[in-house]
């Protein structure tokens, strides 16, 4: 089976802008392809007439701290991610996503602009950027921009980027402050080598005393259609003291305002309910404690 006709390289992203409009929707934009070839090859979308290939794309390729914030090229692999320091301190749920996807092979070539363009709402890198409150420079319709990227996602495998013709390109993410920290889990079937059962991200800032929480994010996936964050769990903990009752005042929010679907290939809907219980018990009082002693070392990398 040709699975495409024209691979190109595009050293930038005026030509690959280019590439893609003079296929006119006959051409796939392509980076690891860990995602997109699979789905070729399964015929869950038909072969391309042309890949463009945005990994020798400097500006996608790049990782630069600016200021506070954190600025990661969509080609960035998942294993650049997992090594670098200062996300490991800074970002570290991000870290700790990106070591969980698949394994060293998948990782390797596998990227940041991928798992997010594919749109899935369990995509691991994806839970950690929504928790992070990244946002997202993208091409679209010959515009570029930068929107928050919970902006990105339309529906199950659906974003506002058409991959014949926009371009994701970079991400901004926030790095953690002062009483600032983040943590990620996920539950996974041991032989599973793809999409997890569940994943939760946190990102939190504890009040100066340390004592309370001041403001949280949390990206529990899958849940809803779409990548989202878990509001109503948040407003449970948001201005709370660090004690286990706080940890459970959230897992009986995330009883009543989270409903997870049963997935015929990973678990039902009750299993997941119960681990998103689960998730909280682990993530929360670990985003804590980074906030609260400034030390992250990331957890999981690389085991699974
Ligand atoms: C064995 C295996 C295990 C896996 N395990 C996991 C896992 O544990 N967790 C997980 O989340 N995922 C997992 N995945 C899925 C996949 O590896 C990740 O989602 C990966 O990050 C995809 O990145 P990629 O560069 O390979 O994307 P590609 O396959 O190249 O592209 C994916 C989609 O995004 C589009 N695209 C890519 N880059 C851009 C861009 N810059 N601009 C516009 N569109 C773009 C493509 O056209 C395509 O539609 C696994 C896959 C395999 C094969």
């Amino acid at each position: 089976m040709t699975l495409w006709t024209h691979y190109h390289t595009p050293s930038s992203l005026a030509e690959a802008q280019a590439l893609l409009q003079s296929y006119a929707g006959r051409a796939r934009v392509i980076a690891g392809g860990t995602d997109l070839l699979l789905d070729i090859r399964h015929g869950h979308l038909p072969p391309p007439e042309a890949l463009i290939d945005i990994t020798k794309i400097p500006e996608m390729c790049s990782l630069v701290q600016d200021g506070d914030e954190l600025v990661i090229g969509a080609g960035v692999t998942h294993t650049r991610i997992v090594t670098d320091a200062l996300i490991a301190a800074r970002a570290t749920c991000l870290v700790e996503s990106c070591g969980v996807v698949g394994g060293p092979q998948v990782r390797n070539v596998g990227t940041l602009g991928g798992n997010v363009a594919h749109a899935l709402p369990a995509g691991d890198g994806t839970t950690s950027l929504v928790a992070l409150d990244a946002w997202a420079d993208v091409i679209v319709q010959g515009e570029r921009r930068w929107l928050p990227i919970r902006e990105l996602f339309v529906g199950p495998g659906q974003s506002l980027l058409d991959p014949t013709s926009d371009l994701l390109v970079r991400f901004r993410i926030p790095l953690a402050q002062e009483h600032e920290g983040s943590a990620f889990k996920r539950i996974m079937r041991p032989q599973g080598v793809a999409l997890p059962i569940l994943g939760c991200a946190a990102w939190v800032r504890l009040d100066p005393s340390g004592e309370r929480y001041e403001d949280i994010r949390i990206c529990i996936g899958p849940v809803d259609r779409v990548p989202a964050r878990a509001e109503q769990v948040e407003a449970a903990v948001r201005g709370q003291p660090i004690d286990p009752a706080t940890v459970d005042a959230a897992v009986a929010a995330g009883r009543t305002s989270l409903s997870p679907r049963t997935s015929k290939y990973r678990a039902t809907a009750g299993y997941r309910q119960e681990m998103i219980d689960v998730l909280l018990r682990r993530v929360l009082p670990l985003a804590a404690e980074r906030a609260r002693s400034g030390q992250a070392v990331p957890e999981g990398v690389g085991m699974e």
